[in-house]
């Protein structure tokens, strides 16, 4: 007999969807949420569309601004792609939060504000500080509690000192802060910068997120004084919200599923918010844990299903941006307007 049937580690937008999920197949579940109230995090904030048919399979549809595509930009030129389908949109993440805690208490999720600290697989199922569930879906994000103390991050740290500074310069970090201004595109605008992508989503009628990938040390403000064309359309629009930061954003695991336990969301590992994807990729690894809670393998097939165009995408975009040939990046999006556009439908689907 154990305490609840899904206990969720962590309470963001993938681990209450996945409670969710698993409420509304007759589990009973428990979520434990570290913070307290309303979460905010460093994020784009695009949901692309297939982020939101999937909110939509829960009932939900949380205000926002219409995102028709994205641009990509330098000084010299930029190159668009409008979505073939349906649109996605820009929600502020605090929006998105209080959307799914109010469903998540409609269908009877029980949320408690209490941070995991040790997690034990048991012959019943898993005991987190002595709360004793049959499964556990870890949703506890891109620094994962539980990944770390059931032993599934890789054996990381680099042989020599050099290899160290070598692996600690290639890592990728984010930043973000809004501006109150009303957008004046509908497209998700990325700037590129010399060394680090300024992104632009609309997110309400008289507010736009930017969120600022790049290597540590990398400053909002000096990355938006290398765009001129960004700097004059914020020119006089007053910061909404304080500057927020994540990462490293590369985070890997050794796998997904272990026993009862489930990887899920950003804890299961993530590339880069390059791509604008993390959303959609989270959502459809909730429903398959859930759909997959007694058949471990099965979760790791329908995870690496799941994730592997934004794996493989993101991880190839990723190396560019970072090779000598940054620069040619969005000439030659420019110059093959029809293959930016298939990997841009590739990865809003
Ligand atoms: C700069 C940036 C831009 C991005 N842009 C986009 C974008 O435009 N579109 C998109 O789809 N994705 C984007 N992403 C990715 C997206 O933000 C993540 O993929 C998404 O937040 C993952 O959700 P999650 O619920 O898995 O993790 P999180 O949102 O990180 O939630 C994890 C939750 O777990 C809680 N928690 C952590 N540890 C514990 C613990 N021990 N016990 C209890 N609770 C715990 C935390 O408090 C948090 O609420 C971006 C990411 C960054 C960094």
């Amino acid at each position: 007999m154990t305490d609840t049937d899904v206990l969720v580690v962590g309470g963001g937008p993938v681990g209450l969807a996945a409670a969710v999920e698993a409420r509304r197949r007759g589990l009973d579940v428990v979520v434990l949420e570290a913070r307290d109230g309303t979460v905010d995090k460093a994020c784009g904030e695009g949901l692309m569309p297939g982020a939101l048919r999937l909110l939509r399979a829960w009932d939900l549809d949380p205000a926002g601004h219409v995102l028709a595509g994205i641009s990509y930009r330098t000084a010299s030129g930029h190159v668009d792609h409008a979505f073939r389908g349906t649109p996605g949109r820009g929600v502020r993440r605090t929006v998105l939060h209080d959307a799914l805690r109010a469903l998540a208490a409609d269908v009877g999720v029980v949320v408690v504000p209490r941070r995991a600290h040790d997690v034990r697989i048991t012959p019943a199922g898993v005991d987190v500080d002595g709360l004793t569930a049959r499964h556990l879906l870890a949703c506890d994000g891109l620094h994962s509690t539980v990944r770390r103390r059931l032993g599934l991050e890789p054996a990381s740290e680099p042989p020599t000192e050099r290899a160290r500074e070598r692996v600690a310069g290639r890592r990728r970090y984010g930043l973000r802060r809004h501006y109150r201004v009303a957008p004046w595109s509908d497209l998700v605008e990325v700037h590129w910068a010399p060394h680090a992508e300024a992104y632009v989503t609309p997110v309400a009628d008289d507010l736009v997120g930017v969120a600022v990938l790049g290597p540590r040390g990398t400053d909002l403000d000096a990355t938006l004084a290398a765009l001129p064309e960004l700097a004059d359309r914020l020119a006089g629009a007053a910061p909404a919200s304080t500057v927020r930061g994540a990462g490293p954003l590369r985070q890997r695991a050794t796998r997904r599923a272990l026993g009862p336990v489930r990887l899920v969301g950003d804890a299961s590992g993530y590339v880069d918010a390059l791509t604008g994807e993390g959303l959609r990729v989270g959502f459809a690894q909730a429903r398959a844990a859930v759909a997959t809670l007694d058949d471990p393998a099965a979760y790791e097939r329908a995870w690496r299903a799941a994730t592997r165009e934004y794996r493989v995408l993101t991880t190839g975009l990723v190396a560019w941006a970072r090779s000598p040939l940054r620069p040619v990046l969005v000439p030659a999006a420019r110059h093959l307007p029809a293959l930016f556009g298939g990997v841009v439908e590739r990865l809003a689907r």
